[in-house]
């Protein structure tokens, strides 16, 4: 087989501020050894997420310029309309400024103290949301997703057992909906299958309960189904994104990932009852239920954005760029969550550096090495992102897995780029002992990771 390349042609670029190790080195201080505090100028190789960070195409700009700024009623607002009912099948959307938006707008209805959401794993934004209200976020993920070495083809799946026992358990009038998060992204990006979706629908109408898709990730997951699920082979990426939909009641959606734009979101459902209280927060939060927050070339870009990412040949290009970064690691001895997932590649961190201990943050220790070795930006998803200390003994409990993720952006980066990125891993790798800790030496009391200032230990 010949190599997979890149789908599209680049006519507009910008250019990369190349850095020295020394310049790095002082940079990485002043920003107390926290990358989210580096200038993104300074930064060679983007991995940090792949939300908002998309490029666009020659067909999103020209729509931009098509954009109708009427505050109701706008052109715009019906072509994103139709073509998010194409996809989803939902009688009713709402565009929203992004996913959290969306979420909010929902919880704040179906939440509250005394509910409880199952989902296979909250995303953090999810979660917050729906804990804000007061109701409980709870995570059924399937075994096989919980361990980073099995190699399976649906990781991302919900266990449909505990599923029903929870339901039983909680009593169905507490529970206002199931969500499913498509990929999985705090999971690894891992894909939900068909199957599984159906057999979460089954047990949510035997209940009574409605079914909501967390779809940020849809077409991704609809190219691993196609590709790994028996009776999908010879069905279009439309048609597999149609389907999943169909069994869901409704889905909330940050276009920032699968719409291939820098903003943007929305709430779609089948339920006018529910999506009157809907539109009404809509407008005390957001704006216009024609423009829910956005500006009418957004909304363009979106609807432009969500036709391109159906594109199998941007689908195949899009996992085997991910999945050709996991294997140069994997080659090399990185151990890295298996296999890899559909936007981002997690390092674990314990494996990668066994000398460094959780209280030592070895993520922190990774990226800050990659940082200074080769202008490489990722985030630590471990002890620094997840760490909670002992209310008692002051003791930090450590969550179960210490990584990295280097989060792909879509259509940003070309294979040389790839090949440059595990280059420098490769490196940091073979000189992993001689990596040290690292100690925190400023930290805000909630979601310390973004502003937290670290010193690295002697
Ligand atoms: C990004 C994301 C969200 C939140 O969307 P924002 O646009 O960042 O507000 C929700 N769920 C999942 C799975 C996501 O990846």
């Amino acid at each position: 087989m010949k190599t997979i390349i890149e789908p599209f042609k680049i006519k507009s670029v910008e250019p990369i501020k190349f850095t020295t190790r020394d310049e790095r080195e002082k940079i990485l201080e002043n920003a107390g050894y926290n990358p989210f505090l580096i200038h993104a100028e300074d930064v060679i190789i983007d991995l940090l997420t792949d939300s908002g960070t998309s490029a666009m195409s020659a067909k999103q700009w020209s729509a931009i310029m098509e954009g109708d700024e009427s505050y109701a009623g706008s052109k715009s607002f019906y072509r994103f309309e139709s073509v998010v009912k194409k996809i989803t099948g939902h009688k009713i959307v709402i565009p929203t400024h992004q996913g959290r938006a969306a979420e909010k707008i929902l919880f704040s209805i179906v939440g509250g103290k005394g509910k409880f959401i199952p989902n296979n794993t909250h995303f953090d934004t999810t979660r917050a949301n729906v804990e804000f209200t007061g109701a409980e976020a709870v995570d059924l993920l399937n075994e096989t997703g919980k361990h980073p070495e099995i190699k399976a083809d649906f990781k991302g799946n919900m266990d449909v057992e505990a599923l029903e026992n929870f339901i039983r358990k909680a009593g169905k009038e507490n529970v206002p909906l199931v969500m499913i998060t498509v990929t999985n992204n705090s999971g690894g990006g891992q894909p939900v299958s068909m199957q599984n979706i159906r057999d979460v629908k089954s047990v949510c109408e035997k209940y009574g309960i409605p079914l909501f898709l967390d779809a940020c990730r849809f077409a991704e997951n609809a190219y691993f189904i196609k590709k790994r699920e028996k009776g999908y082979k010879n069905k279009s990426i439309l048609e597999i994104a149609q389907e999943m939909f169909s069994y869901a009641d409704g889905a909330t959606m940050s276009a920032k990932k699968d719409a291939l734009v820098n903003i943007g979101g929305f709430l779609s459902m089948n339920d006018e009852n529910l999506a009157t209280q809907c539109r009404n927060l809509l407008i005390v939060t957001e704006g216009f239920p024609t423009y829910g927050g956005l500006a009418g070339r957004d909304l363009e870009a979106v609807a432009q954005g969500l036709e391109e990412v159906l594109d199998e040949n941007y689908l195949q290009y899009r996992i085997r760029s991910t999945e050709y970064l996991g294997e140069k690691l994997t080659s090399a001895g990185i151990p890295i969550i298996e296999p890899p997932g559909g936007h981002a590649i997690y390092i674990d961190a314990k494996r990668f550096l066994p000398h460094v201990p959780p209280h030592q943050y070895p993520g922190q220790s990774i990226v800050c090495e990659i940082y200074i070795n080769g202008g490489v930006r990722a985030v630590e998803i471990g002890s620094v992102m997840f760490g909670k200390y002992h209310p008692d003994t002051g003791e930090l409990i450590s969550p179960p897995m210490e990584l990295v993720r280097l989060a792909i952006p879509r259509r940003v980066y070309t294979q040389s780029h790839i090949d440059y990125v595990a280059e420098v891993l490769i490196e940091t790798f073979e000189k992993r002992n001689k990596l040290k800790g690292y100690e925190i030496v400023y930290e805000a009391p909630v979601l310390r990771h973004f502003t937290a200032r670290f010193k690295p230990l002697k």
